[in-house]
């Protein structure tokens, strides 16, 4: 395991060679730069498409964002590379995050392939970066994001840690926006010691975003020792050989356990999850109208006809339904039956893991409820099974807990992933001893 970040120079070297035959996990592959001095010197970190970077195209994987080059880099990429970090490049997602397998991506951009298999998903919607993650050998963190899982479950498809920040805790500044209530910057390594190091140096108050936090900590691994457990039944309602694998990894572990129950975040979280998200993604994306951003075209018709073709051409067909249906459920008559309810279960489920965390320090589920499904299958897959997929991981996002994706083992040669979830601020808790 890396102990800690000590930036040699061949480093670099190394990683930009292995994104170069990697080419598939990457939007853009960066110019290599050496000038590096600091703390994270020689440290290279892949960036997820829709976290910018001054000067270099970042689209978060849409057709209408094409040609966009930031005038400013992303707060976390920036804290990063002031310390000396060094970007290799934005790695691919389904577009605007929109989705679970990495197979929604905008038009002309390409299908990231397992790293495991080539006939199966990464997993989204960070695909590219926790694949890329998988591969690399040299001193790498790849920075992901999650509104309702995208760390998580990628993570857990490519075998590799992927940990989700408390909401709030790195600023979004900087951050192509999904959902903004939701969305969270974070990280996928295999060292889970590089997460903790390397989220000291992101975190702190950022007056260009007045949700993120004002915490100042450092970060270390604990061992497992004395963490009160609590396993979620309603979490293991999952594939019969994934649950084995989480079972018998904990009992390797000597982790000791009680089994906890929460009913209503697994019944409700996926319905209340996915309307705050399209409510929140379908007014985000208005502003992608071909007059400031990205795509544009000549002027002809009205506003609404050059809008409409603009959006036409420049969004796939994930992100047409989820404007459909975000519009609809905020429409004048609808907007409290849904978004309003949906509020108001986020509060509830809150309230129901607060309560289960002053008995337990962590809880426990698996991460997705399947190995790394084929693309064969995922064809064959409904809407609503697609967004049934994300079942383990809604609620903890719409509540924003702190979440780790631990990789605990093999299924059928595939990777399985168990989620460690912790108190909002409760970081300490998942920097414990997982391997
Ligand atoms: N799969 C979820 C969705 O499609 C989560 C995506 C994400 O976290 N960006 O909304």
């Amino acid at each position: 395991m890396i102990k800690d970040f000590d930036g040699e120079k061949g480093n670099v070297d190394l990683v930009f060679d292995e994104a170069n035959q990697n080419k598939d996990y990457f939007n853009l592959i960066c110019d290599k730069n050496y000038s590096s001095s600091g703390k994270l010197k020689n440290v290279c970190i892949s960036v997820k498409d829709s976290i910018i970077v001054k000067d270099v195209i970042s689209r978060g994987g849409s057709k209408i964002l094409d040609g966009y080059n930031p005038l400013f880099s992303a707060t976390v990429v920036q804290r990063l590379v002031n310390n000396g970090a060094i970007v290799v490049g934005k790695t691919t997602q389904d577009e605007f995050g929109f989705g679970s397998f990495n197979v929604n991506v905008g038009k002309g951009f390409s299908v990231p392939k397992n790293p495991f298999d080539s006939e199966r998903s990464c997993g989204g919607s960070s695909g590219g970066g926790c694949a890329f993650t998988q591969k690399c050998t040299g001193e790498h963190i790849s920075l992901v994001e999650s509104t309702g899982g995208s760390i998580a479950c990628p993570a857990s498809f490519c075998g590799v840690f992927g940990f989700t920040p408390t909401y709030g805790l790195l600023s979004r500044y900087g951050l192509i926006d999904y959902g903004n209530s939701l969305d969270k910057i974070g990280f996928a390594s295999k060292y889970l010691d590089n997460i903790a190091n390397i989220l000291g140096y992101c975190i702190g108050k950022d007056e260009n975003d007045s949700t993120s936090l004002d915490v100042n900590e450092k970060y270390s691994i604990k061992s497992l020792k004395g963490l009160k457990v609590g396993l979620v039944s309603e979490g293991f309602d999952v594939d019969e050989g994934v649950k084995n694998v989480i079972i018998e990894y904990l009992d390797t572990k000597k982790v000791k356990y009680d089994e906890v129950s929460l009913d209503f975040s697994y019944k409700y979280g996926v319905a209340a999850y996915y309307i705050v998200a399209m409510c929140e993604a379908s007014t985000n994306l208005a502003k992608y109208c071909g007059m400031r951003y990205g795509l544009s075209d000549e002027i002809k018709g009205d506003f609404n006809q050059y809008f409409s073709k603009i959006r036409e051409e420049g969004f796939g067909n994930e992100a047409k339904r989820r404007v459909m249906l975000g519009t609809f459920a905020r429409m004048v008559g609808y907007r409290d039956a849904y978004y309003i309810k949906a509020l108001k279960v986020k509060t509830m489920i809150i309230k129901d893991y607060k309560k289960k965390f002053k008995k337990y320090d962590v809880l426990i589920t698996p991460t997705m409820p399947f190995i790394a499904p084929r693309f064969d299958d995922i064809k064959n897959m409904s809407v609503v099974d697609n967004y049934m997929a994300d079942k383990l991981l809604a609620g903890v996002n719409l509540g924003g807990f702190p979440h780790l994706n631990v990789p605990v083992g093999f299924l059928n040669k595939m990777p399985v992933g168990m989620l460690v979830i912790a108190d909002h601020l409760m970081e300490k808790n998942l920097f414990r001893g997982w391997l």
